[in-house]
Parts: C-alpha cells; structure tokens; sequence
C-alpha cells in the first residue's frame, strides 16, 4: 500500500474542538447559546441511534439540543407544524429533519418549510441557490467535511482536476459547488456517464458518492490522487457482515496517494460539520436580532 490513509476520527474531532471553542468564546463575548433541534420520525433503531448521537455531540460542545421522535403515522400536517414550532422558538438556531421520511409524508414540503436561516442541513431550495451564486449559506454537511478535508491536506485547489461520481442532492451536486467555488475544474459523472475509468484517471482529486460497494478501481485512479469515499455498503463477505466504501480500498490505497477508510473516513466528519453549521446558523440569527 502506497497511500496515505487519512484518518476521519481525528479530522472530525478537530473540527469539534474548534466549535467547542468558538462556542465558549461566542457565548463569552454575548452570544446566544445555539441550539440544535433534530426530528424523528418512525422508530428505526439506526436511526434513533445516530439522532442519539448527534444530540449527545451537540451538548459536548455547549449547544442547548433537543430531539422530537415523532410516531410513524405522524400526518404531514402534524410534521409541518412540528417544524414551524421550531422555526419560532428562539432557542433554536438549527433544524434538522431526518430523512429518510417515511413513505406517506412530502420529504420537499418538510424541508422547504425549515426557516432557510435554520437549515444546517442546508438542504433548502434558498441555500442551495445561495451556495451555487456565491452567497454564504449553510453547505451540506457531507461535502462540507470533504471540502474542508480536501484545503487541510492540498490548500489551494485552484487548477486540480476534480471528478465527482454520483450527482445527489445531499452529496455529489453541493460538492461540485464547493469545489468550483474553490476554482478546481470539475467534472460530475452519473449513472450515464460513459467511460468512468477514463475520466477518473485525469483526476487529482477523486469523490465517490455513488452507493454501490467498492465500484471504483484502483486502476481508475491517477498516481498520486486524493480519493474521498463518501459510500457507505453493508455486504456480506466470508460470512460476515461489514461496512465497505464505493470505493474498492485494496486496490486504490495501491496507487492514490491518500484515500479515506470506510467506516472512519468521512463519516465522522458529517456530524462535526452539522455542529459547525449550528454555530454558524446561532451566529447569523443572533447577528440579525442585535443589529
Ligand atoms: P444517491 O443514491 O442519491 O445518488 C447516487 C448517485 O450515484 C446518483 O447520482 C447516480 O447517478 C450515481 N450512480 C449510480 N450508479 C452509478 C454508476 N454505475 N456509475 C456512476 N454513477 C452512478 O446517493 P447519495 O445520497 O449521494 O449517497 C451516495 C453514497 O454515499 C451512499 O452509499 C450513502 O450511504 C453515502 N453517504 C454517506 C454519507 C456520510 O456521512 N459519509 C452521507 C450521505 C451519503
């Protein structure tokens, strides 16, 4: 193995100390205390783990935090209304509804009605036009911790060659935006796209966020590349089960010059990012409010 193995645990936990930090000293100069509220709905026991989770970081770096789990059958009348309770309690300054939804309910209609001020997902049709114009927004928090991963390791990303597969709304399209506004050059390949490989091999800086288990060869991979794998696979193999990346590690870890593990790779640092876009959130709010 040629690669750098970069370590998601440790980069997410920076990003956490610095929130911590930049709350004590927030607070200290005035500031409101953020608060973080996130919504459940259905009992999905992963999900009601990860919510846990969430929460549980969010008071560690002294965000007031509340979690609504709300029944399966909940109406979408019953959801909408949870939303605007939020959205006028001023103790909240971060919205975050839990998707999947289940099937009955209009996922758009929920997360058009989050205060686009609140949105930490930044999954709101305003901040999604403000990130692509330039204005400041609150960014997806996935791509977020890719692109602040990416200026850790390479600073300027001025001139790479970039190539993003997949063109999600929660991944692939924000970090295209992300990166151009860093003026790489960019490339967002699908489902559609012919000769993946080919294009994959122009690139410094691979981003998979497909979804489909270890697609993406070592031999798609420039020497010397940065690959981040944002996919996240449950399989089976020699019997047991296990988490594996979009991207086939053996292989690319053999040619790329650093690349992202799954689990401990991106992951961790989605989480971290919401806890940064909540300050961020509590910092405009507030701003707004005292001026
Ligand atoms: P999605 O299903 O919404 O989008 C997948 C994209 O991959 C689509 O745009 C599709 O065109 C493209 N695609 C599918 N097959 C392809 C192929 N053969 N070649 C090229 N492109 C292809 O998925 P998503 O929500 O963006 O998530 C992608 C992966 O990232 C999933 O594994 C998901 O679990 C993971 N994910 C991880 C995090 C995290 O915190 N690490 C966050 C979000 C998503």
């Amino acid at each position: 193995m040629s690669a750098e193995v970069i370590d998601g645990k440790a980069f997410a936990e920076k990003i956490r100390e610095q929130v911590g930090e930049n709350t004590a000293e927030f607070i200290a100069q005035g500031g409101v205390q953020p608060g973080l509220a996130v919504v459940l709905v259905g009992n999905d026991p992963a999900s009601e783990v990860y919510v846990a989770n969430k929460n549980k970081q969010a008071e560690a770096v002294g965000f007031y935090s509340v979690a609504h789990y709300l029944p399966e059958d909940t109406t979408q009348d019953a959801l909408m209304a949870q939303v605007e309770a939020l959205n006028a309690d001023p103790r909240i300054h971060g919205i975050l509804v839990q998707l999947p939804l289940p099937s009955h309910l209009d996922s758009d209609a929920v997360l058009n009605a989050i205060d686009p001020d609140k949105d930490v997902d930044g999954f709101h049709p305003v901040n999604i036009g403000r990130l692509w114009s330039g204005q400041s927004a609150p960014v997806p928090c996935t791509p977020l911790g890719c692109s602040l991963l990416l200026k850790e390791r390479l600073g300027d990303l001025a001139g790479k060659k970039a190539i993003i597969i997949g063109r999600s709304n929660i991944v692939g399209k924000p970090m295209a935006a992300l990166l151009l506004a860093a003026n790489a050059t960019v490339t967002i390949a699908h489902s559609k796209t012919p000769d993946l490989p080919g294009l994959c091999r122009e690139a410094d800086i691979v981003v998979a966020a497909v979804g489909r288990a270890e697609m993406v060869q070592g031999d798609w991979i420039k020497p010397g590349a940065i690959v981040l794998d944002v996919g996240i696979n449950r399989i089976e193999r020699d019997g047991k089960k296990k988490l594996v990346g979009d991207v086939d590690f053996a292989s690319a870890s053999a040619i790329a010059g650093a690349i992202t593990p799954v689990p401990g790779g991106i992951g961790p640092m989605t989480i971290a990012c919401l806890l940064r876009n909540t300050l961020t959130c509590a910092k405009t709010i507030d701003n707004r409010l005292n001026t």
